[in-house]
């Protein structure tokens, strides 16, 4: 069993709303708990990454004025290094904000902020609502359908290129952009999704193939999962599935 889970964490200060603290959290319990160390490093605006050095990239959700701050530092001083790491297969997750900010561009009235370009995907203001609300989508994970709760709350539309693949299916909710049933997006392991929540902690099983595809192992030791599952069973049903 590999020693250590090393997650670097981009912009916690600035790209950190509705709990993506708890996210950190779920991964280090549940590491702890099957006696897998873990480390988390912090990179904000400025500061290098090194792609060796971790194996699972964290962005979280984010107002429009603190990404208007990331975007630039995300597409300037880490893109080579976040490219590097999704190339070599490590697992980047970015939740809202942050995924907005994995493709090309988010367009915000005047402003056009760069993405990182990892993935073919573009995001824009439309006129209409926040889209907001319980979200459930169904998803694969090592080939079989699974489920994944959460909550969503996003004024920007993001829509898929033609290279691009979904996370998964709305099953219930507004997902990426009201019109075309995808949520999220998915290119080998950078995944990104508008599913707040937080997010882990309403899917214990998705937290675990996180770590298991970031150390590179096929199975995790079972942990007694009957709160986690309640959790997960409770987001589905506020969701109405
Ligand atoms: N600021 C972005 C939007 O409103 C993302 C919000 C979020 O991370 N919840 O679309």
């Amino acid at each position: 069993m590999p020693a250590e889970l090393r997650v670097c964490s981009l912009y916690p200060d600035l790209m950190n709303i509705y709990a993506d603290r708890g996210n950190m959290l779920m991964l280090e319990r549940r590491c702890a708990w099957r006696g897998i160390g873990f480390r988390i490093d912090a990179a904000g605006l400025g500061d290098p990454v090194d792609p060796e050095a971790h194996d699972l990239f964290y962005i979280g959700g984010g107002q429009d004025r603190d990404q208007a701050l990331c975007a630039r530092d995300l597409a300037t001083v880490k893109r080579d290094a976040l490219h590097a790491a999704a190339d070599a297969g490590k697992v980047v997750l970015a939740v809202c904000g942050g995924y907005q900010l994995l493709g090309s561009s988010y367009q915000l009235g005047d402003e056009e902020l760069p993405g990182v370009g990892l993935v073919d995907l573009h995001t824009v203001r439309e006129p209409g609502p926040r889209l907001i609300g319980n979200v459930a989508i169904e998803v694969e994970l090592n080939g079989e359908p699974a489920v994944l709760a959460g909550f969503e709350n996003h004024g920007g539309r993001t829509y898929l290129g033609p290279t691009a693949r979904p996370l998964g299916r709305v099953l219930s909710g507004h997902g990426n952009n009201n019109h075309d049933g995808f949520e999220g997006v998915r290119r080998d392991n950078v995944i990104g999704t508008y599913l707040h929540g937080p997010l882990l902690p309403k899917n214990a099983h998705f937290a675990d193939w996180l770590i298991a595809t970031a150390l590179g192992l096929e199975r995790l030791e079972a942990l007694p999962d009957a709160l986690e599952d309640e959790a997960h069973r409770e987001a589905l049903a506020a969701a109405g599935v």
